[in-house]
């Protein structure tokens, strides 16, 4: 259900939400729960704004202008979940110099939840993600990297459930094949298993057995493909379960979050926010007081 045909069910009395309600903002809360999910993905190193040349990005984006946006959200909502779908390396030499280390201290210090991994944050090498992994005080959910017979073994995690006001929001990833993208010297022993059969797997056990009220999937999959590749908008219109994917790879700039329908005919959110920490994606969820989803909203910041 979308925020329109929400308010007008409201309106018409089937829910009660008081004479302010439309607003949904903290006087509200004993009725209804808000989640707010900001989301980046393939920021690529960009820990600078874009240069002042004239171009299409000029002095977008930035660390330090991000950190800015989600603080002032955090002042402005209760329950806030920072994300980021893969591709923090790679672009400036700030990657090149440091390894990525600076990228993981400076997501740590924004206070990020939780991200996967994208093909390019392999390109330090193992070794050299182990060592940036060390900035890094937030987890990274690799579904469907299976790392047993390499030195990331027990360093990500296969999903993760984050509690918000009594909310469960179940994490997982689904990640992108590295065979053709990204040297066999370099990912070495990394096992690759088939995303849509985790994903389906990990979100089945996610909701039915761990309870989780809305279940999220960082994808670095892609947002859509000619032919049969899976890409999020497939993972979407195939599962049962996940509620949102975030995905990257495909630098895809959106004006609104997709609403892609599932298997069973229910809503999937589909989201991206483009590349480069250009913008800051984000997706307000409402729930009522029984924790079902009701509505959400998109938008993404610059
Ligand atoms: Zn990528």
């Amino acid at each position: 259900m979308d925020r329109n045909s929400f308010l007008k069910i409201a309106g018409a009395g089937l829910i009660t939400i008081g004479s302010k309600a439309y607003g949904f903002d903290s006087g509200h809360k004993t009725k209804f729960k808000k989640l707010v999910i900001l989301h980046t993905n393939d920021w690529h190193s960009r820990i600078e704004p874009f240069p002042n040349d004239n171009s299409r990005n000029s002095n977008l984006g930035g660390a330090s202008r991000r950190a800015f946006l989600i603080d002032k959200i955090r002042k402005e909502e209760e329950n806030v979940l920072l994300l980021d779908a893969g591709d923090v390396f790679q672009g400036t030499p700030y990657f090149n110099y440091f390894g990525g280390g600076l990228e993981f201290k400076l997501m740590s210090e924004m206070g990020y939840d939780a991200a996967t991994m994208g093909n390019h944050d392999f390109d330090g090498g193992m070794d050299g993600f182990l060592k940036a992994l060390k900035n890094a005080e937030f987890d990274f959910i690799t579904t469907n990297y299976d790392f047993s017979n390499t030195i990331l073994d027990g360093k990500t995690k296969e999903y993760t459930i984050i509690e918000k006001d009594g909310l469960k929001i179940g994490i997982l990833s689904a990640n992108i094949e590295l065979n053709g993208l990204v040297p066999k010297k370099i990912f070495k022993e990394t096992g690759y298993l088939d995303p849509l059969e985790t994903s389906l797997r990990v979100s089945e056990k996610l909701k039915l057995e761990d309870k989780c009220d809305f279940i999220i999937c960082l994808s670095h999959l892609g947002y859509k493909y000619d032919g049969d590749k899976i890409s999020d908008i497939k993972l979407a219109q195939q599962s049962q379960y996940i509620d949102l994917i975030a995905g990257g790879h495909t630098h895809t700039f959106m004006n609104k979050a997709d609403i892609v329908k599932n298997k069973k005919d229910q809503d999937v959110i589909v989201t991206q926010a483009g590349w480069g920490g250009i913008l800051l994606g984000r997706v307000d969820l409402m729930f009522d007081r029984q924790k079902r989803f009701l509505w959400s909203d998109s938008e993404f910041i610059k």
